[in-house]
């Protein structure tokens, strides 16, 4: 945990969310600023600083992520079509450095992102 972290927070509770799941490893709330008719968030309890920061310890929990996230992708209704999203580092758009990973559907994607 980092007590300055935004959403070391959210997992202890001390900020409020729009939660969709959780167990002892993963939780998955709305996005604030949704992107898409759909956008939500899944974040490890534990806190990792972002994708570059994935230690081989921690393998077995970034599989989960989007093993969970795709269940809960199909329980939104977006389950056959949404896009899952890790940003690292400002310039690919990493605002909040606790990792995250975005599950966006809902709407038709564009490709290549912005
Ligand atoms: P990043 O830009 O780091 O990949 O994604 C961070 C995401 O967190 C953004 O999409 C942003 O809208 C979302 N976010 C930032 N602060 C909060 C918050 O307090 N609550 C929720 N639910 N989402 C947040
Ligand atoms: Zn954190």
């Amino acid at each position: 945990m980092d007590k300055d972290c935004l959403f070391c927070k959210i997992v202890k509770g001390e900020i409020p969310a729009d939660k969709l799941y959780e167990d002892e490893d993963l939780l998955a709330f709305r996005d604030i600023n949704p992107q898409a008719p759909v956008h939500f968030l899944l974040v490890t309890r534990k806190h990792i600083s972002g994708p570059a920061a994935v230690a081989e310890e921690d393998e077995a929990l970034i599989g989960k992520m989007l093993r969970v996230g795709a269940e809960l992708a199909a329980r939104d209704n977006i389950g056959d079509d949404f896009r899952v999203v890790f940003n690292n580092g400002a310039q690919a758009g990493q605002t909040v450095f606790h990792i995250h990973m975005h599950i966006l559907g809902g709407r038709a994607m564009n490709w290549p992102p912005g």
